[in-house]
């Protein structure tokens, strides 16, 4: 399910996020890319489960922002980003 919900994007600063079930976001015809790398999330979700999604997710974020690097660095090293990135990518 699709929502638009700029405010609350905002907050993250990210222009779509997955919050299973739903995705949300900012634009409200959002870019193919866009499309596709939250669609990418989801089927990691379904795989993998949403606990283990989102802690390894957080807990990825988390260790990267402690070892010194930027918050655009850090999510960018999370290994779920990566395989977004790369699937995406691969298309
Ligand atoms: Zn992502």
């Amino acid at each position: 399910m699709k929502v638009t919900n700029c405010k609350f994007l905002k907050i993250f600063k990210v222009n779509a996020i997955v919050l299973y079930p739903f995705v949300l976001y900012c634009d409200s015809c959002p870019d193919t890319n866009i499309v596709m790398h939250e669609s990418i999330h989801l089927k990691q979700i379904k795989r993998d489960g949403v606990i283990r999604f989102y802690t390894r997710y957080l807990v990825e974020y988390f260790k990267g922002r402690q070892s010194g690097m930027t918050h655009y660095q850090a999510y960018r090293n999370i290994s779920y980003e990566k395989e977004a990135y790369d699937s995406a990518r691969a298309t």
